[in-house]
């Protein structure tokens, strides 16, 4: 089987065929660094990561660009409320932005670009489609894109003239030709931030950021191009729109966009103030956690972020990562077969969930699959095969970032928070336990077992193993309580 992508641009499933063999030119819209990272954020990140992880696990040599969109109305009003300058607040978030996500997993990509580091080279772009008659300069300095030149336009979108979108209002942009003509080149004023430009001073607009850098560091013509499905229009239009103006040639093979998040049922957004931070999110969960919750549906659809998600997916890591520690317990001195026939079968299996177009809601559905078929081989006590299986597990799921830690800390860790979280008392449990265990011992099971329901009702769940007891959390049972 062969990869195959729903590609927006046909609206249709299609082969992966890169330009060339064995190498792949990927291009995803970052961050505008207007203020913290939010969930949305962190979605975008950690599907276009996990993509250029599966092109990579299948053999492909990726080169990965993405952007800071580090220069941009928002990011001045934010600093100039701060009374920061603004390329210095835009620096600060880039590095914390990085920060962030570095520990949710997401890999550094080949080429992390600045909008800043790349004005010229966005000048000259422009200059060039004036030349060609593709934009116009005004009186006032402003440049913009001629939408008329470009018949190809609305392609992507499926947005027609005759819906009468324009990205920015005519109102707001009263020197522009056409209602759907867009900035490249914005004039600013003296208190602003701005460069010199054959048109005076100004600053980029936001569209010929990306497919000026698109080209500068991957070529004319790319293999993907990745964004949000809120970047369709205008942005990719746009990005299309001028680069395919300037070369005469494709812009991009494959356009890949994931899907949006609502909380609770509602848009993310500013007014409602329900953003979710990423630095909240990791202080919060252990970042597998997070990004079990945002890969169990496949990356197009979007993602509904309810009470409790986050918990329910933190109950399923701590179950794996518990029985990983069991298996690293038993299988102690076990060398791993790694050429057995468990990992080519898990290995056959993930890549046919991947293979169609990524995705990761099947791949995460076999994991519990193997997972269940390790607890029947944990009574079972077949070793081996756990320490195989588990080796596979966590060489191949490596594509998702998950099963990548320590199986005993990541057990500890949580344990510990919600220890913290219902105040549960250690030294109590512990005179509980031994309390029921002296009722035992007088065949007093009735007593014995109240206590087992008191602890129970804490979500505490004893747990007697060959002539030991142990107790462990219940966070389903906790969470239920809780609500
Ligand atoms: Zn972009």
């Amino acid at each position: 089987m062969s990869l195959k992508i729903y590609n927006v641009l046909s609206k249709k499933r299609e082969e992966f065929v890169p330009r060339e063999d064995g190498k792949v030119k990927m291009y995803a819209c970052g961050i505008t660094v207007s203020g913290d990272a939010h969930i949305g954020h962190a979605y975008q990140a950690i599907i276009f990561d996990t993509i250029k992880k599966y092109l990579e696990y299948s053999g492909y040599k990726v080169t990965y660009v993405r952007n800071y969109t580090d220069v941009d109305d928002k990011i001045i009003v934010k600093a100039r409320s701060l009374g920061v300058n603004p390329l210095d607040y835009a620096n600060k978030m880039i590095d914390k932005t990085d920060r962030e996500l570095s520990l949710l997993g997401v890999d550094k990509p080949t080429i992390c670009a600045r909008a800043t580091e790349c004005i010229d080279d966005m000048i000259k772009f422009i200059q060039k489609l004036i030349d060609a008659g593709h934009a116009y300069s005004t009186d006032s300095g402003n440049v913009f894109f001629r939408v008329s030149s470009f018949p190809e336009y609305g392609k992507l979108s499926r947005i027609v003239a005759s819906d009468n979108i324009s990205s920015v209002r005519k109102e707001m942009e009263p020197d522009k030709i056409d209602d759907r003509d867009f900035a490249l080149w914005k004039t600013a004023g003296a208190d602003e931030i701005f460069w010199q430009s054959p048109w005076g001073v100004g600053r980029p607009g936001w569209h010929i950021e990306c497919s000026t850098m698109s080209m500068k560091f991957l070529g004319e013509t790319i293999d993907i191009h990745g964004g949000g499905r809120d970047l369709i229009f205008p942005h990719h239009e746009n990005e299309i729109a001028q680069s395919e103006s300037l070369t005469g040639k494709p812009f991009v093979l494959y356009w890949l966009h994931n899907g949006l998040i609502k909380i609770n049922d509602q848009k993310m957004s500013k007014s409602l103030n329900n953003g979710i931070l990423i630095e909240d999110m990791l202080r919060d969960y252990n970042y597998e956690v997070i990004r079990m919750t945002l890969l169990e549906n496949s990356y197009r659809s979007d993602i509904n972020i309810v009470d409790g998600i986050f918990e329910q997916n933190e109950e399923k890591v701590y179950m794996i990562y518990k029985l990983f520690d069991t298996i690293d317990k038993l299988g102690n001195g076990c060398i791993v077969n790694y050429d057995c026939d468990e990992y080519k079968d898990i290995d056959r299996e993930f890549r046919s969930a991947m293979d169609n177009d990524f995705n990761t809601s099947v791949a995460i559905s076999l994991l519990f699959g193997y997972i269940s078929e390790m607890n029947i081989l944990v009574r079972k006590k077949d070793i081996q095969r756990l320490v195989d299986i588990k080796y596979a597990l966590v060489n191949i799921y490596k594509v998702l970032g998950l099963l990548q830690q320590d199986s005993r800390k990541v057990v500890e860790d949580i344990k510990a928070k919600y220890i913290d979280i219902y105040k549960i008392d250690v030294l109590e449990v512990d005179r509980l336990l031994k309390k029921r265990q002296s009722m035992r011992e007088e065949k007093n099971y009735l007593e014995a077992d109240k206590i087992r329901d008191i602890l129970l009702d804490k979500g505490i769940v004893v747990k007697d193993i060959g002539g030991e007891v142990l107790w462990d959390i219940d966070i389903s049972l906790i969470n239920k309580n809780r609500l």
